[in-house]
């Protein structure tokens, strides 16, 4: 049943995807009903069965085994009457070709006029005045912006299921969007930006289920790059979409605690069960799926992302580590701890080191703070602090003189990986966050950093400590208990850093007792016996 726009949109892409078409253009105007039109570049259809297409039950589809209730089709469906029931509330022309001389015009309105069209292989749909005599219908639809809504979203949920298919998408004569058809780091790109594509793994996995082998492919982005919705995270079966409550389920498990509570991630998973155990007629318009074997497919599922997500994770930290036994970039000069030893670790804070006469005592969060705001600060030297966006913007009330500073400022915030437009009335929309290789900032940082620039604070150093902040997230913390080889690999990493005896906030990372001290607090003569 048509009962908005989208729908027929979604039918007349699935008929382009079964007629094995590789572009698929869509135009809208408006929310759709005064324009939709699919271009496809699939097989065509001949006269005679494009006259027959648009006749109630004309499906050239049907298996042969339709009683069956789990079915193997391939199609992306078969009821035969989609494009007769959008006939039948708006005005349909069907433009095709087979691979003739000349293709076949079809205008079908109150009657079914046929001429002769010119026309490469493929097929035009256009579908103009929808619901044009159903006023109930037009009263039941959203509004513009959000009928358009939908029909963006459907189409951002085929490209990213059918990565190996172009999509364009045209509202009111621009593009809104459109991949490449080369695969899902293109679609993302296409459908996102390159910030959220370059954040993303793609995802392989199969498994053998009882009824035959069982794959997951797809693309997560990482962790760092999230959303206030569910909605980004997307579910196709064999290419087809579908909101699957399960499925979603199963993709945000995956990604275990790697993401906070109230946030979800992006993600785009296909899966192809074994032939016959899916049935994908199970809900009129499509959107869940009837699955034999749920409770395995679910676990595959989440298999799949978690594991996919623990091999790019471990990528990523090549590029920015923050763990102790990376070596940092060598440093010009000999390691200031080269024959220090750690003899003790006291109240799972310090470390206590002997280094000739005196006992050095570090501490282990300073120390890391420095190692990894090094680490940080080396991976982002030559470019602007790269953007996790936020969805949807925030709008942050910072008062006229922080909002006077954002509009002084900007090219510094963009530098600093800020996303910022003036709202008026001391109002800011934020869209987007700094995140150095995957520690993403919170929008408090922007406040604070805007009031010491309205303070009068200069702007150089900024970035420093920005970067700073953000080394302190992922480094060790008081009562994190260090083994000793841990705290010699510590030790390690901070003499290869370049100002090794302070933390990037300017506190120390290292006392020193010399043995001088320890004598005098016991009233000893000497220092040492011989
Ligand atoms: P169904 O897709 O369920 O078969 P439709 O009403 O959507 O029913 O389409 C009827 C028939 O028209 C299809 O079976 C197919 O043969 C043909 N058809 C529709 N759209 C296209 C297209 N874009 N390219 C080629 N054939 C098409
Ligand atoms: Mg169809």
């Amino acid at each position: 049943m048509i009962t908005r726009p989208a729908r027929v949109v979604a039918e007349l892409v699935d008929n382009a995807l079964d007629a094995g078409a590789e572009r698929i253009d869509v135009t809208v105007d408006g929310d759709g009903t005064d324009r939709i039109r699919v271009a496809d570049d699939g097989c065509g259809l001949s006269r005679s069965d494009a006259e027959r297409a648009v006749e109630r039950h004309a499906t050239s589809k049907l298996p042969a085994e339709t009683e069956a209730d789990l079915t193997g089709v391939s199609t992306l469906g078969f009821r035969g009457e989609a494009l007769a029931a959008i006939a039948d509330c708006a005005t349909l022309e069907l433009v095709t070709n087979d691979g003739d001389a000349v293709g076949t015009k079809l205008r079908v309105d109150d009657e079914v006029i046929v001429s002769n069209a010119g026309r490469a292989r493929g097929t035009t749909v256009t579908v103009t005045d929808l619901f044009a005599d159903r006023p109930a219908r037009r009263e039941s639809l959203a509004g513009k912006a959000a009928e358009f809504g939908r029909i963006s979203e459907l189409l951002a949920r085929y490209a990213l299921a059918r990565p190996d298919v172009r999509f364009s998408l045209t509202h009111n004569g621009n593009e809104t969007f459109a991949t490449s058809g080369s695969g899902l780091e293109d679609a993302l790109l296409g459908v996102y930006d390159a910030g959220t594509a370059s954040r993303s793994t793609v995802i392989h996995h199969e498994t053998a289920l009882d009824d035959g082998a069982f794959s997951v492919d797809g693309i997560c982005c990482y962790p760092s790059v999230t959303r206030s919705t569910r909605d980004h995270v997307r579910i196709s079966v064999g290419g087809r979409p579908v909101t699957d409550t399960g499925l979603r389920r199963a993709v945000v498990t995956g990604y275990g605690s790697l993401v906070a509570g109230n946030k979800y991630p992006i993600a785009a998973i296909d899966i192809k069960p074994p032939a016959g155990t899916v049935d994908p007629n199970v809900h009129p318009a499509k959107e869940e799926v009837g699955l034999a074997a749920r409770e395995a497919v679910e676990a595959a599922v989440e298999t799949a992302v978690s594991e996919a997500l623990t091999a790019a994770d471990a990528r990523r930290t090549d590029a920015a580590a923050t763990d102790l036994e990376t070596e940092l970039a060598a440093v010009d000069r000999s390691d200031p701890f080269g024959e220090v030893r750690v003899i003790g670790l006291f109240r799972d804070l310090y470390l206590l080191c002997e280094d000739g006469d005196e006992l050095l005592v570090v501490d282990q969060h300073a120390a890391h703070e420095r190692v990894n705001y090094e680490r940080l600060r080396s991976a982002v030297a030559e470019e602007s602090v790269p953007t996790a966006p936020l969805e949807p913007p925030e709008t942050v009330s910072v008062g006229p003189a922080a909002a006077a500073a954002a509009e002084t400022h900007t090219d510094l915030l963009a530098d600093l990986g800020f996303e910022v437009d003036a709202f008026g009335g001391g109002t800011l929309r934020v869209s987007g966050l700094p995140a150095p290789l995957g520690r993403v900032a919170d929008t408090e940082l922007l406040v604070e950093t805007l009031d010491q620039l309205a303070a009068g604070q200069q702007p150089e150093g900024k970035r420093d400590e920005l970067l700073a902040d953000l080394a302190c997230h992922p480094s060790l913390k008081a009562g994190d208990r260090l083994t000793t080889d841990e705290a010699e690999q510590l030790l390690d990493r901070l003499g290869e850093c370049e100002q090794p005896f302070a933390c990037p906030h300017g506190r120390p990372t290292v006392c020193s007792l010399d043995e001088s001290t320890l004598a005098a607090g016991f009233e000893r003569g000497s220092t040492r016996f011989r």
